[in-house]
């Protein structure tokens, strides 16, 4: 039977209202509105790769560290790969872990979700040889007096404000990855692959010593400045990660294979 477009949006965006990319919305946040903080608890905020490199680096941490302290990876339905979620406090109202008494205390860091409220985004499911153009949605959450501010915005100029924008080139090559053709059909990883993905999107300091310390470089052509480049910047690397991971989980030829690799030795 065929899906009707409703049951294909992410749960917790059905029912939303739709609102086109230039579509008008009213909306402000300032540390003036009587509710300033009340959305920073009990909610399930996505993590991207981006999000957990810049949250880590913020904090000072190994990305290893901060998957094992401030991430939980949740499987649903929804998700065919384990996207990491931030884990929220133990208190009863269970408030956000960066959440301090003058507001966000990791706000330059904070993560992609936390910039697009009250916007939600979801991409069509993919269609082999197009790119899907997103679908914006308003949260309209009763606690939140946002709405009731003057001030207007549009989800292109709401993107712009908040700096999301900037991160998209970064972004988006983790949403080719999610949503990439492959899965149409329903087709699922095997737990290597889905352990490869978890390593090289999120834990990318760990995916640098994979790429340093095993015999990666032994097995892939990768040019000489470029390897340098992957020691010292993260988002060199990250970018480097999704070429390895469409190459690893899709067998699309984004690395070259040094010659003479047998098959069996080129994605482990
Ligand atoms: S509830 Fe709405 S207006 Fe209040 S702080 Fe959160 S986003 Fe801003
Ligand atoms: S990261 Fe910052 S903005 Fe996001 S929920 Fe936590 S305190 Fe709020």
């Amino acid at each position: 039977m065929k899906r009707s477009q409703q049951e294909d949006l992410p749960y917790a965006l059905r029912d939303r209202r739709k609102v086109g990319p230039n579509d008008e919305f009213r909306f402000a946040c300032t540390p003036d509105v009587p509710c300033f903080t009340r959305c920073c608890a009990d909610i399930n905020i996505l993590l991207t790769p981006l999000d957990v490199l810049r949250l880590a680096r913020s904090l000072g941490i190994s990305t290893t560290d901060f998957l094992e302290e401030y991430t939980l990876i949740p499987i649903t339905k929804d998700l065919h790969l384990p996207v990491a979620v931030l884990k929220m406090g133990d208190d009863p109202e269970k408030h956000c872990r960066f959440l301090g008494d003058q507001g966000c205390t990791v706000y330059d860091a904070r993560p992609w979700s936390c910039r697009m409220y009250p916007l939600g985004m979801a991409l069509p499911p993919a269609r082999a040889g197009q790119e899907p153009e997103p679908i914006y949605f308003l949260f309209e959450d009763q606690f939140c007096e946002g709405h009731q501010q003057s001030q207007t915005w549009t989800p292109t100029s709401w993107r712009q404000n908040q700096g999301v924008n900037e991160r998209e080139p970064l972004e988006e090559g983790f949403r080719k990855i999610v949503s990439h053709p492959w899965f149409i059909g329903g087709r699922q990883l095997d737990p290597r692959r889905i352990e490869m993905f978890h390593m090289a999107c999120y834990d990318l300091d760990r995916f640098r010593k994979f790429v340093f310390d095993s015999s990666f470089l032994e097995r892939f052509e990768v040019e000489k400045e470029r390897v340098e480049q992957l020691r010292v910047d993260d988002e060199a690397l990250l970018r480097f990660a999704y070429r390895w991971l469409r190459f690893a989980l899709f067998s699309e030829p984004t690395i070259p294979v040094r010659k003479g690799v047998p098959r069996a030795r080129r994605d482990s």
